[in-house]
């Protein structure tokens, strides 16, 4: 397997945005719990609404939901979502680029505002990559809907993401976070119910948090 494992660079860009992620939104971390989990309701409805206009898909009687695993002994959160899923292109397009239009533009703002006011950059859109502010390493895997064998999408936020098959898989994406030392705390349960409490209530599908709906 590991022969058919790539290695490749970040655009410049997502480049910049993962430097200003990284060292400035410091204060706001809770909030890559909050994207990751509005990513797995977003892949959720993308997948109810295909499956209500198109033919069946992969694992079509899937329950759909999202599912969070916190293992402190190995400083670990996993959050696994039975959405659309992503196929190999997608998971480098998606996690590898700025998809924003004026992508340049967006990340010399967004500099900007680190420079000013921390605070503001929350507001900012900065989705997918603020888990880097928490994670020392992230593997996503998914399978797409179509059922296209799935893959794995790996990184540690400093330049370069690695891709190459993973089978096996249902259809969805699992994320899996290694955390920092310093960011142990998002291994436990407690921490991740009050963040979900937070900022997460409104959810169209069934979060569980070890297992307990939240
Ligand atoms: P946004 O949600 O604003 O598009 P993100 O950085 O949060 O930006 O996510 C980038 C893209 O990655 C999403 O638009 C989506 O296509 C893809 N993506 C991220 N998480 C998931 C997921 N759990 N399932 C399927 N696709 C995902
Ligand atoms: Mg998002």
């Amino acid at each position: 397997m590991s022969a058919e494992v790539e290695t490749r660079e970040f655009q410049a860009e997502t480049r910049k945005m993962l430097d200003i992620v990284i060292n400035s939104l410091y204060t706001e971390r809770d909030i890559f719990v909050r994207e990751l989990v509005s990513n797995a309701a977003d892949a959720l409805e993308k997948f109810r609404y295909q499956s209500i206009a198109e033919k069946p898909a992969f694992d079509e009687h899937v329950p759909l939901e999202i599912v969070i695993d916190c293992d402190d002994k190995n400083h670990t959160l996993t959050i696994t979502d039975t959405g659309i899923g992503m196929s190999k292109a997608e998971l480098e397009t998606n996690l590898g680029t700025i998809a924003h239009s004026g992508s340049g533009n967006f990340v010399e703002q967004l500099a900007e505002a680190a420079k000013k006011d921390l605070s503001l950059i929350g507001q900012f859109g900065v989705g997918f990559y603020s888990v880097f502010m928490a994670a020392k390493k992230v593997r996503v895997q998914s399978r797409p809907a179509s059922g296209e064998e799935g893959h794995e999408w790996s990184s540690d936020g400093a330049g370069t993401y690695t891709i190459g098959p993973c089978p096996g898989l249902h259809r969805g994406t699992r994320i899996i976070i290694e955390l920092k030392e310093d960011a142990q705390e998002y291994a436990s349960k407690f921490t991740i119910e009050r963040i979900i409490q937070q900022y997460s209530t409104f959810i169209p599908f069934p979060v569980k948090v070890e297992g307990k709906t939240v």
